[in-house]
C-alpha cells in the first residue's frame, strides 16, 4: 500500500504543479490531508492558518478524484461508475484506491475529463460570495470547471443540476445560506448529496455555537453529510477554531480526523496604540495611513464609523472607499475589486468584508475600535500579509469599544417566552411569513430570522415557500447551554481587554486564545521588540479630525409604507402612508453610533441615560444644524412657523429643553406638546409592526394644541430626543396633520443607526 501511496503522491505533486506552477511542492502536512481524504476517504478537519494552502489540499484532491484514470478497462468509463460508487463505500473504497494508484502511468493528471470521470463533483460550502469569485477564478485558471448555485442565477439552477448529472461540472461553490432555502434544500440537496464526489466545508467554526460566529445555516450540513454515500471523504477548514470549537465541529462531522497546524503567522507584526479620544485615533490615520506598506483593510465596529472614517480619509487626500453589509453587492465587487488591483490606499469595512476576501499581499489591518473576540481579531487580521514577508496590524481600541459589545450581546437567542409565542403562532399546514410574525412577537427581523432558523435546525419549524410552519415536534428551551454560551462570550471580551493591555507577546497571546500548544514569543509585536510605530498626532491632523467628527447633523428619512400586518392586531393602518399624513425629512445632530457626535449623545439619549438638561455644546450643534438646515445646500421646503414637542415619559425635562431652545433662538412660538397618554409599550429593541401597535392611539393633541395648528401657514418643527425605529415621529407626524399642521419637519438630538 505505501508503494500505491507513493504512486498517489506523485500525481499529487503533478496536479499541484500544473495549478501553481513548475516550482511548487506539497508540503507534509498538505499531503497528510489529500491522502486522508483520497486514499483513506476519510473525514478531515483541518485547523490550519489563513495561508496555509487549503484550496491546494480540495483542488488537488478534486483532480484525483475527478480524473483518475481508470485502471481497468472500458467499464470504468461509463455511468454506471458513478452509480456505483454511490451505493456501498467499501466499493468506492477500493475502487478508487487502485484506480488512483494505477491511473498514474498516463503522466500528467489530466483536468479536461479526457481522463474519464470516476467521481461526482466537489462541493464547496463557503459562506461569502466574496471567497466564492476568487475561487472560481482561481478553479479556471486551473482548468477546473466550477460552478456555484446562489440566489442571484436561479434561472441556471435546472442547466447546473444537468450539468451535474452529465457529470461536466467538477466543482460547485455554494453559500451556506442555500442549505436551507426550500427549493433548493426539498429539489436540489438530495440528489446532490447523492452525487458529490468531495463535499468542504469552509470556514467549519460556523458550525459551532461556542465559536464567535455561529451561523445557524451552517448546521443545515448535518442534513447534507447523513445524505452522502458511505466513503464519501469530507474536508472540513478553519483558522480559527479553539479547542473546544474543535471538539464540537468534529463530532458534528462524524469520526473527523483533526489535523491542527501551528497558528503563528510570520509575516504579521501586531501594535497597539493606545489613544485618547476618536479625533486622535482619526488624526493619527490621516498622518501615518500613507507609510503603512501596500494597501489594506480598516476595520471599524459600526456601519457608521465606517462611512465616517472612509470620508474623513477622503478629504485628507485617501483613495479609500468605504465597504458595509449595507452596501449593495454591485458596489461591495467594485470596491473589492479595486482593493484587489491597488487602486485603493485602504477600504474602511465593518465585518462585512469578512471570511475568505483573499488579497495576497495585503499590507495592511488596522482595526479603529477592538472586536469583541480575540478569535474574530485573529481572524480579521489574518488576511494580512498572506504572500508578502511583513505587514502591518494594528488595534486603536477606544473607550466606546464596550457600548458596541453590549449591542451585539443583545442580539443573542431570545428569552424562552419569545421562543414560545412565535411556537404558538404557527401553525402546521399554514405558512407564517417573517412580516406575519412582526405583530406577534417583539423581535427585531434579524433575531427574529437567526431564532427560526435555530428552531429549523431543532426540527420544531420548517421553512416553506411562504414562510415558517410548525412541526409540532415538542421542543426543548436549552437555557443552560445558552448561559454557557453567553459566559463564553463575556469571557471573550475580558480576553480582548486583556490582549490590548499584555506585558507579554500579543501573537503568542492570540495563539494561546486559539488552544495552540506551540505558542511562543513572536520576536516582531510591539511587545516583543518595542514600538516602531509612532504614535504621535500632528496638530494639524487633529484639528482636522476635529473638525470632521464636530461637524453636525444627519437625515431622518419620513417613512412611507405601514408594516405588514397590523390589521391582525387591530391596529387599521396597512399600505402606503397617505402623503397627507406624511412627515417630511427631518434632522437630527448625529447617529449614537457615530464617531464624532456619538459619544456625547450615547451619554444623553442611549439606553441607560436618564433625564438631563441639555449640556452647552450640544445647544451649540441644535443651532448649527438648523442653520445649515435653513441656509444650505439641502434646505427646508419652508421656513417653519412653530415649534411642537413630543410627549416625553423618559426624558421630559431635555425634550422641552430642546424644543425651547429652538423656539427662542428661531423667535419661532412653542405651540405645545403632544401627550404621551398611556405608556408606549415595548421599548425601542421592538420590530416595525409592535413599535406601532404600541404607538397606536398612545398620543393625543391636546385642545389647546389642536387650535393652534389649525391656523398655520407653514410647517411645524416636531422635536424628540431620540430617533430609533422612526415610528414614533411618524406616528405623531400623522396626529398633527390630520389636527391640521401643514407639514411636519421632525427633528431629533440622535438618530440610532
Ligand atoms: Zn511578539
Amino acid at each position: 500500500m505505501s508503494d500505491d501511496r507513493a504512486r498517489v503522491r506523485e500525481r499529487a505533486e503533478a496536479v499541484l504543479r500544473r495549478l501553481a506552477g513548475e516550482s511548487a511542492r506539497l508540503r507534509d502536512d498538505q499531503w497528510r490531508a489529500i491522502e486522508a481524504l483520497v486514499v483513506e476517504r476519510r473525514r478531515v478537519l483541518c485547523v490550519q492558518r489563513t495561508g496555509w494552502g487549503k484550496s491546494a489540499v480540495y483542488f488537488v484532491a478534486t483532480a484525483l478524484l475527478r480524473h483518475g484514470r481508470p485502471g481497468g478497462v472500458a467499464q470504468g468509463r461509463h455511468g454506471g461508475q458513478v452509480a456505483q460508487g454511490r451505493h456501498g463505500g467499501q466499493v468506492a473504497q477500493g475502487r478508487h484506491g487502485g484506480q488512483v494508484a494505477q491511473g498514474h502511468n498516463g503522466g500528467p493528471v489530466a483536468l479536461d475529463g479526457s481522463g474519464g470521470t470516476t467521481c461526482g463533483p466537489t462541493v464547496i460550502v463557503s459562506p461569502l460570495l466574496a471567497l466564492m469569485r476568487n475561487q472560481i477564478e482561481t478553479a479556471a485558471r486551473a482548468g477546473i470547471r466550477a460552478r456555484t448555485i446562489n440566489s442571484a442565477n436561479l434561472d441556471e439552477w435546472d442547466e447546473i443540476t444537468a450539468e451535474i448529472a452529465a457529470g461536466t461540472v467538477d466543482v460547485l461553490l455554494i453559500s451556506p445560506e442555500r442549505l436551507n432555502n426550500p427549493d433548493f434544500r426539498d429539489g436540489v440537496l438530495p440528489r446532490l448529496a447523492a452525487t458529490t464526489g468531495l463535499l468542504v466545508v469552509d470556514e467549519a467554526h460556523c458550525i459551532s455555537d461556542w465559536g464567535h460566529d455561529f451561523r445557524p445555516d451552517y448546521r443545515r450540513l448535518r442534513t447534507f453529510l447523513a445524505g452522502l454515500p458511505a466513503g464519501t471523504p469530507v474536508l472540513a477548514t478553519t483558522a480559527t477554531a479553539n479547542a473546544r470549537v474543535t471538539e464540537d465541529v468534529a463530532e458534528q462531522l462524524g469520526d473527523a480526523l483533526v489535523l491542527r497546524g501551528p497558528l503563528d503567522r510570520e509575516s504579521l507584526r501586531l501594535t497597539v496604540l493606545e489613544l485618547p479620544s476618536p479625533a486622535h485615533r482619526l488624526g493619527w490615520l490621516a498622518d501615518h495611513l500613507e507609510r503603512l506598506p501596500g494597501s489594506g483593510i480598516i476595520y471599524t465596529l459600526t456601519v457608521a464609523a465606517a462611512g465616517e472614517t472612509a470620508e474623513f480619509l477622503r478629504s485628507r487626500g485617501y483613495t479609500v472607499a468605504a465597504y458595509t453589509g449595507q452596501s449593495d453587492d454591485a458596489q461591495r465587487r467594485a470596491v473589492e475589486r479595486d482593493l484587489l488591483d491597488n487602486k485603493l490606499k485602504a477600504v474602511v469595512a465593518t465585518s462585512a468584508l469578512g471570511m475568505g476576501f483573499d488579497k495576497p499581499d495585503l499590507g495592511f489591518v488596522v482595526h479603529l475600535g477592538a472586536p469583541p473576540s480575540p478569535i474574530a481579531y485573529y481572524q480579521q487580521v489574518g488576511r494580512a500579509g498572506r504572500a508578502v514577508a511583513g505587514a502591518e496590524v494594528l488595534l486603536l481600541p477606544g473607550a466606546e469599544d464596550l457600548a458596541v459589545w453590549r449591542y451585539f450581546a443583545s442580539l443573542a437567542f431570545p428569552p424562552e417566552e419569545q421562543v414560545r409565542a412565535v411556537l404558538a403562532a404557527l401553525s402546521p399546514d399554514r405558512p407564517l411569513s417573517i412580516p406575519a410574525l412582526e405583530p406577534i412577537v417583539d423581535l427585531r427581523r434579524a433575531r427574529l430570522e437567526l431564532m427560526l432558523k435555530v428552531l429549523d435546525v431543532d426540527g420544531a419549524v420548517r421553512r416553506v415557500r411562504g414562510g415558517w410552519v410548525a412541526t409540532g415536534q415538542p421542543w426543548h428551551y436549552d437555557a443552560a447551554r445558552l448561559r454557557r454560551v453567553a459566559e463564553t462570550r463575556a469571557a471573550e471580551q475580558r480576553a480582548m481587554l486583556e490582549y490590548a493591555a499584555t506585558d507579554g507577546c500579543r501573537m503568542e497571546f492570540l495563539r494561546r486564545c486559539l488552544d495552540d500548544p506551540a505558542a511562543a514569543p513572536c520576536g516582531r509585536c510591539d511587545r516583543c521588540v518595542g514600538p516602531r510605530l509612532p504614535a504621535e498626532v500632528s496638530a494639524p491632523g487633529l484639528a482636522a479630525a476635529r473638525a470632521f467628527l464636530g461637524r453636525a447633523g444627519v437625515e431622518i428619512p419620513p417613512k412611507k409604507l405601514w408594516p405588514t400586518g397590523l390589521d391582525a392586531v387591530g391596529v387599521p393602518l396597512r399600505g402606503r402612508i397617505s402623503p397627507a399624513e406624511q412627515a417630511l425629512p427631518g434632522r437630527a445632530v448625529g447617529r449614537l453610533a457615530g464617531l464624532g457626535w456619538g459619544a456625547r449623545l450615547r451619554a444623553l439619549v442611549g439606553p441607560e441615560a436618564g433625564d438631563a438638561e441639555l449640556p452647552t455644546d450640544l445647544a451649540g450643534a441644535v443651532i448649527e444644524v438648523l442653520r445649515v438646515w435653513a441656509h444650505g445646500d439641502d434646505r427646508w421646503p419652508a421656513r417653519p412657523v412653530g415649534v411642537v414637542a413630543v410627549g416625553s415619559r423618559r426624558r421630559p425635562r431635555l425634550v422641552r429643553g430642546v424644543a425651547e431652545l429652538i423656539a427662542r433662538t428661531g423667535r419661532l412660538p412653542l405651540l405645545g406638546e403632544v401627550s404621551p397618554g398611556a405608556s408606549p409599550g415595548s421599548g425601542p429593541r421592538g420590530n416595525s409592526a409592535q413599535r406601532v401597535r404600541a404607538l397606536h392611539g398612545a398620543f393625543s393633541v391636546p385642545a389647546p394644541l389642536a387650535a393652534a395648528l389649525r391656523d398655520l401657514t407653514g410647517p411645524v418643527l416636531l422635536v424628540d430626543d431620540l430617533v430609533d425605529s422612526g415610528w414614533t415621529m411618524a406616528v405623531v407626524a400623522r396626529l398633527l396633520r390630520q389636527a391640521g399642521a401643514p407639514a411636519v419637519l421632525p427633528f431629533a438630538l440622535a438618530v440610532t443607526v
